[in-house]
């Protein structure tokens, strides 16, 4: 099983994907965790360049192709291992990023990113990809209190409400075009809350 948790800046994809999987383990199932950009030595390598100031200049075309060369190499070396071994596989951000971040909000063609997630991901694509959906003040909010209020964001827009709000609504668009394996979760909840909604959605999913 693969599972995907995507969702902007502050919606608690990384509290929730470790929930899930401490929830797994403890029914005596096999779970890799992993994240992108990163997930392998590789991929870690361009992710640190990717958040780095510097990477501003590089414009939304090309980060879209390194998101992607790094998305290779994390499937290559970690997805699809776990995978064939019979693990379960929880990753934080995947395709539906690119297609959001790049894609939506840096107006990369989209028949570019189309090519690029058939290229890379082919049939590696999530069982099930859960959207994490919150209102963007709140989710800045959330973030700004995780980092310290001094602490500077990882990305220049990662403070932007009107950026967050597009950043949303292109979740909800990929969400709903692809119903057969993504579903929103109200992250606007007491995180136990959300952990419990995703977990039955998993248990429906999964188990007959
Ligand atoms: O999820 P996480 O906070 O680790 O993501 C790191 C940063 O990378 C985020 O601030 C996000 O804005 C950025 N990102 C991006 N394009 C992607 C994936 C992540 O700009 N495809």
């Amino acid at each position: 099983r693969f599972i995907t948790f995507e969702g902007g800046e502050g919606a608690g994809k990384s509290t929730q994907l470790r929930q899930l999987a401490a929830a797994l383990r403890a029914r005596g199932i096999d779970v890799v965790i992993t994240r992108e950009p990163g997930g392998s030595p590789r991929a870690e390598e361009i992710r640190t360049y990717l958040l780095a100031g510097h990477a501003r200049d590089l414009g939304a075309t090309a980060e879209a192709v390194l998101f992607s060369a790094a998305r290779l190499d994390h499937i290559d070396r970690l997805i699809r291992p776990a995978l064939e071994r019979g693990a379960w596989v929880l990753c934080d951000r995947f395709a539906d990023s690119t297609r959001a971040y790049q894609g939506a909000l840096g107006d990369v063609d989209t028949g570019l990113i189309d090519a690029l997630e058939r290229v890379v991901v082919g049939d590696m694509r999530p069982d099930l990809t859960i959207v994490l959906d919150i209102a963007a003040p709140v989710g800045l909010a959330r973030a700004a209190a995780r980092r310290g209020a001094d602490a500077a964001p990882d990305r220049f827009e990662a403070e932007d409400v009107g950026f967050h709000t597009r950043l949303r609504s292109a979740f909800q668009a990929i969400a709903e075009q692809h119903a057969d394996r993504c579903v929103v979760v109200d992250a606007d909840q007491e995180e136990t809350a959300v952990a419990a909604a995703i977990a039955a959605i998993v248990e429906q999913r999964f188990e007959e």
